[in-house]
C-alpha cells in the first residue's frame, strides 16, 4: 500500500506539496480543498470572458530552485530578448530557450515578461512610484508643498526620532513627516485598517526594508535585465513574470498534473478537525462536504495544511492545550473585496490619450474607500475579453465584522461606481458590467495575539507526520514563492529524513518583499 498524505487545501502551496510529492517519492498526495476551485489566494475568476485577480499577483522570486519550477510548468514567452536571464543555483543563467519559449499570441500555456508600472493617486493626480524628484512631480505638488517636503525631510535628517517605536515614526525617520502624509499614510491605514502610530517600526523595517529617499532616486539609473533581480530592492523591481490568462492559470495547471500523476483533489471537503495522538502523530481529519453537509474522515501517514493556523489549533482532538488554543483564538486577518468593472470608457490617459499603462494604482485619497486598483488589461491583454473595454479591480481591504463586508453585491458596485466618478477616473454610466469577490483572511496580521506564535509552533512542531506550510497555514504574510518554497523544504526534509521543522519556520524571516506593499 502506498503512502497517503492528506493535503489542506489546493492553493499554490498544497498544489507545490502534491506536485513535489508525486515527482519525488512514492507518497500519494489527496488534496482537500474548501472551495470549487484551484489556487487560493492566487486563483483567477473568469466572468464571461474577463479574468480577474484576488489582487494582482506578480511571479518574482529571488529563489532560483522557484523561478525555474515556474517556468518548467508554463514556459517563458518566445518574444523576450535574448540576454535575459535568471538566476540559476546562485549564479545567474540564460533561460533556454529552444523547445520551451512560446508565442504568446499562438501559444495559451506561456508565462509573459511584463514591465511594472504602479503610481499613486494623491490630490487626483498621477504621481510615479518610486517617487521620483522630478519636474513633473514638483509642478504636481506645487511649489509650498515641495518646500514643506524638502523642509521637513532635512528636519528628519538632522533630528530623527530616536526611539522609533511605530511605523508613523519610521516612516518619518526615512522621509520626512511631510512626504509620508502625502504618499504613505492613506494608503498603509487602509491596508491594515489601524492608525500607522499603532503599527510597529519593526513591521515596517521587515515589509519596506532598504527603501530610502536616496535609493528611490538612484535606482532609476539602474536598468535591469536580470529576471531574478538579487540586487535591486524588490519595493523597485521593474520587471515581473505573468501567467497569460493570469495566476489562477498557473494553479489550474498544476492541479492538471498532479491528478495526471496519481494525486487526487477532493473538492467542496472542509477540514473541520484534526485527530491526534498523545504521542505526537496526526491520523486522521475530518471534513465535512459543503453541499451535502456529509462528515469523512480521511486518514493518512502525512498531512500538510495550508488552512488557517486559527481553525486548525480550534479543530484539533483532543483539543489542544488551553493556552495554544488562547493564541489560536486570537490570531487576526485582514480581509479583501474586490469589485471589477468593466468599463466602456475611462479618463486614466497618457498624455497620449492612451489608456495609462500601469499595473496597478495605489489610491492615497483619504475621501474614498477604495485601497487600489489594478488595470487587467494591462497585466495581459488575454484578460480581457474585448479589448476595447477597460477591465478594472477596485480593493477594498477590511475587517469580515465591518459592515463594508456586510453590503450587497449592488450596494459594493455602486460604492465602487461612485468612487471612481468621485476619483474623476470613470463615470457611472460607462461601466457595463461588474462582479463583486470577497475573500476573507487574505493577510495573516501580526497584531492580536501573535507576538506569542512562538509558543503554537513549538507545540506544533512536535507532531511528526505534521507540516504547516504557506500564508495562513503558518501565519506568514508570505508571498508565492514563499508559500512555494516551504512546501518545497516540507517534501525535502520527509526526502532526505530531517524531523526538525526549523528550516521551515526561518524560510522567509528575512522577507523581502510583499504584494500589500509599494
Ligand atoms: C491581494 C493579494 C495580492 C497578492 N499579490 C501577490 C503577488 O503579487 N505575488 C505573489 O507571489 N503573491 C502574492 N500574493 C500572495 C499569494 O496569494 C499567497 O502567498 C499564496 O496564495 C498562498 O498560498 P497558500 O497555498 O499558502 O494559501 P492560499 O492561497 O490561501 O490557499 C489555501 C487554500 O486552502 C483552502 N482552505 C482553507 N481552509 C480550508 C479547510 N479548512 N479545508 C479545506 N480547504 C481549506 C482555501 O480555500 C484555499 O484554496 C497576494 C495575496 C493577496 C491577498
Amino acid at each position: 500500500m502506498p503512502k497517503i498524505a492528506v493535503v489542506i487545501g489546493a492553493g499554490p502551496a498544497g498544489l507545490t506539496a502534491a506536485y513535489e510529492l508525486l515527482k519525488r517519492t512514492d507518497i500519494v498526495p489527496i488534496i482537500l480543498e474548501q472551495s470549487q476551485y484551484l489556487g487560493g489566494l492566487a486563483r483567477t475568476v473568469n466572468y464571461k470572458g474577463n479574468r480577474i485577480d484576488i489582487g494582482g499577483h506578480r511571479f518574482f522570486s529571488k529563489s532560483a530552485r522557484v523561478m525555474s519550477w515556474w517556468l518548467n510548468i508554463l514556459p517563458l514567452e518566445a518574444t523576450v530578448a535574448d540576454e535575459v536571464q535568471i538566476a540559476y543555483q546562485g549564479k545567474t543563467a540564460t533561460v533556454p530557450r529552444q523547445g520551451r519559449a512560446q508565442d504568446p499570441q499562438g501559444a495559451d500555456k506561456v508565462m509573459l515578461l511584463r514591465h511594472r508600472k504602479s503610481r499613486i493617486y494623491f490630490m487626483r493626480q498621477l504621481f510615479s512610484y518610486p517617487i521620483t524628484l522630478s519636474a513633473d512631480t514638483l509642478r504636481k505638488l506645487g511649489l509650498l508643498r515641495t518646500i514643506r517636503i524638502g523642509l521637513s525631510y532635512l528636519y528628519a535628517l538632522l533630528f530623527p526620532i530616536r526611539d522609533e517605536r511605530n511605523l508613523e515614526q519610521f516612516f518619518i525617520n526615512r522621509f520626512g513627516r511631510e512626504l509620508y502624509m502625502t504618499f504613505f499614510k492613506s494608503y498603509t491605514e487602509k491596508v491594515w485598517g489601524l492608525p500607522c502610530k499603532e503599527i510597529s517600526a519593526e513591521w515596517g523595517a521587515q515589509r519596506v526594508k532598504g527603501l530610502s529617499i536616496l535609493k528611490t532616486l538612484t535606482h532609476i539609473f539602474r536598468a535591469k535585465t536580470d529576471l531574478a533581480q538579487k540586487d535591486v530592492e524588490t519595493s523597485l523591481i521593474e520587471q515581473f513574470l505573468y501567467p497569460k490568462f493570469g495566476p489562477g492559470q498557473m494553479w489550474e495547471e498544476v492541479g492538471r498534473q498532479v491528478c495526471e500523476l496519481g494525486g487526487e483533489i477532493l473538492f467542496g471537503w472542509t477540514v473541520e478537525r484534526m485527530e491526534r495522538t498523545a504521542d505526537g502523530r496526526i491520523t486522521a481529519v475530518v471534513a465535512r462536504h459543503a453541499d451535502t453537509g456529509e462528515l469523512r474522515r480521511f486518514v493518512g501517514d502525512y498531512f500538510f495544511s495550508t488552512m488557517p493556523v486559527k481553525d486548525l489549533i480550534a479543530g484539533m482532538q483532543p483539543a489542544a492545550p488551553q493556552s495554544v488554543r488562547e493564541i489560536g483564538d486570537g490570531l487576526l486577518y485582514r480581509d479583501f473585496i474586490t469589485v471589477g468593472l468593466l468599463c466602456e470608457k475611462v479618463k486614466l490617459r497618457e498624455p497620449s490619450g492612451e489608456l495609462v499603462k500601469d499595473n496597478w494604482i495605489y489610491i492615497q485619497e483619504p475621501d474614498v474607500l477604495v485601497g487600489r486598483l489594478q488595470i487587467f488589461n494591462n497585466w495581459s491583454p488575454a484578460m480581457v475579453a474585448d479589448p476595447s473595454k477597460t477591465w478594472i479591480g477596485l480593493e477594498y481591504f477590511c475587517n469580515e465584522s465591518d459592515p463594508l463586508w456586510s453590503k450587497s453585491d449592488a450596494e459594493m458596485i455602486e460604492l465602487a461606481k461612485a468612487e471612481m466618478a468621485a476619483l474623476n477616473m470613470v463615470n457611472g454610466s460607462e461601466v457595463s458590467d461588474a462582479i463583486v469577490i470577497r475573500m476573507p483572511k487574505t493577510y495573516p496580521v501580526y497584531f492580536g495575539s501573535y507576538g506569542r506564535f512562538p509558543e503554537i509552533v513549538q507545540w506544533i512542531n512536535r507532531f511528526d507526520n505534521l507540516f504547516l506550510i504557506g500564508r495562513n497555514g503558518m501565519h506568514k504574510y508570505n508571498n508565492q514563492d514563499h508559500s512555494m518554497l516551504t512546501a518545497m523544504t516540507a517534501v525535502d526534509n520527509i526526502v532526505s529524513n530531517i524531523r526538525s521543522r526549523d528550516n521551515l519556520w526561518a524560510l522567509n524571516t528575512e522577507s523581502e518583499y510583499h504584494e500589500g506593499e509599494r
